[in-house]
Parts: structure tokens; sequence; C-alpha cells
């Protein structure tokens, strides 16, 4: 086995266990392997172990990567969406998880409809308001979603969030969760390598796992 097919093979395991601990079915948390910047060699054996939910940050490096590989792949836009590659997006990917703003939300709302194809939609939030980071702030997620509902007609699935880095990553958990569930939502994606047992008590549905399956980004 090679190392990153032995490598998901542990992060699915223990994906299991962090749901078995908190009493929860392991089939309620879906693992999206974060494949961005990694070499093919090191995505092709979890690919061939059947893992076919894929994470990309980016649009053009997503499509040069995957477009033409095998059908029955679902793959989430990760990273930040500028809005003139709302277009691109809109056609590419399942799941665009990185809404954050009116304007996206315009343009992916026009995209869909011009194209007739609608992926998924999470919004991000910032739940450390942290200046530099994507997603929108927690006091205006509630507005932003109805926002997303009712002015663009968009069906928003679930939330998103990356804790601050150096900070215990539990209340920002709780703080997206709570976001979810006062707005009627049930998918939460949260979780990375080195907190998604903790994400997964939290309520997580989806972690986003990288480098503890692929190995460090290089
Ligand atoms: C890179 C990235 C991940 C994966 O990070 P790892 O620490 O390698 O697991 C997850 N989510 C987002 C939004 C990312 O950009």
């Amino acid at each position: 086995m090679t190392a990153s097919a032995q490598a998901y093979a542990d992060v699915v395991a223990r994906i299991a266990r962090a749901a078995q601990a908190c009493g929860r079915d392991p089939a309620s948390v879906a693992l999206t392997a974060v494949s961005k910047e990694q070499p093919w060699e090191a995505v092709e054996p979890v690919l061939a172990a059947g893992q076919r939910v894929f994470g990309e940050n980016r649009v053009q490096d997503a499509m040069a990567r995957w477009k033409g590989r095998a059908g029955g792949l679902e793959l989430r836009l990760i990273g930040p969406l500028q809005s003139n590659k709302a277009s691109e997006a809109v056609a590419f990917f399942d799941v665009i998880e990185t809404l954050d703003r009116q304007k996206l939300a315009r343009a992916l709302s026009e995209e869909m409809a011009r194209q007739g194809r609608s992926p998924r939609i999470y919004v991000q939030v910032n739940t450390g308001e942290e200046p530099q980071k994507a997603g929108v702030a927690p006091a205006e997620a509630d507005a932003f979603i109805a926002a997303c509902r009712r002015d663009f007609g968009l069906t928003v699935e679930g939330l998103m969030c990356i804790p601050p880095l150096g900070e215990p990553p539990g209340p920002h958990f709780a703080r997206l969760a709570k976001i979810a569930a006062r707005n009627g939502l049930s998918e939460l994606s949260m979780g990375m390598s080195g907190d998604f047992e903790t994400a997964i008590a939290f309520g997580a549905t989806r972690v986003r796992v990288g480098s503890a399956v692929f190995g460090e980004r290089p």
C-alpha cells in the first residue's frame, strides 16, 4: 500500500472512531479529501482506494487537475472565489463552500440561471472575525443567509468555517453549529487535519482533510 493509501485508511478509521466516541453514526460524517497542491502520485492511490469527494481551493488548478477525469466524482471548491470566476466555478464544481458576499451571491445566481446548473452552496462564516480571512461575520450571517434565499433564490445547504490558527477550535465549531441550527441548515463543513476529531464532536457533517491524507503540501 502506498503512503497516501495507508494514511487515507487511517483518517477514515479516525473519523469513524471520533463519531462513535460521541454517539454519532460514522456514516453521518463525510470526508472531503483536500487534494489542493498535492502531486498526482499522492492523489491517485486515494482515488483508487475509492474516495470520490475532493476539495480544491482554486478554480484554475482544479480544472487543470480534474477536467476529463472519471465521472462519479464530487468536486468541492473550498477556497475564496472571485465573482469574475463564478461562471467557471458554476460550470465545474458540484459544491461551492465559500459564498460570503452579496456580489458573489448575485454572480452565482445569474450563472446558475444562465447555465441551468446548480452546484450546492455553503456559506463561509469567519467565526474568528479575522480581517484577512474570507467569510461573512457571525453577526451578519443570519441576514446574509436570508438574503441568499430571498434575493438570489439560492438554496444554501450548509455552513463552512476555518477557525483561527493557534486558538482552540472548539468554540468556533460551536459557534458555526449554532448559526446553522437557527437558520435551519443541517450541513456543517468544519475540521481539518489538525482538528477534525474535535469538529466531529461539535457536529461536523463533513470534514476537509488534506495533509493527514496526502502528506504535507510541497
Ligand atoms: C487546505 C485546506 C484544508 C485542508 O487542510 P489540512 O490541514 O491539510 O487538512 C481544509 N480546508 C480548507 C478551506 C483549506 O484551504
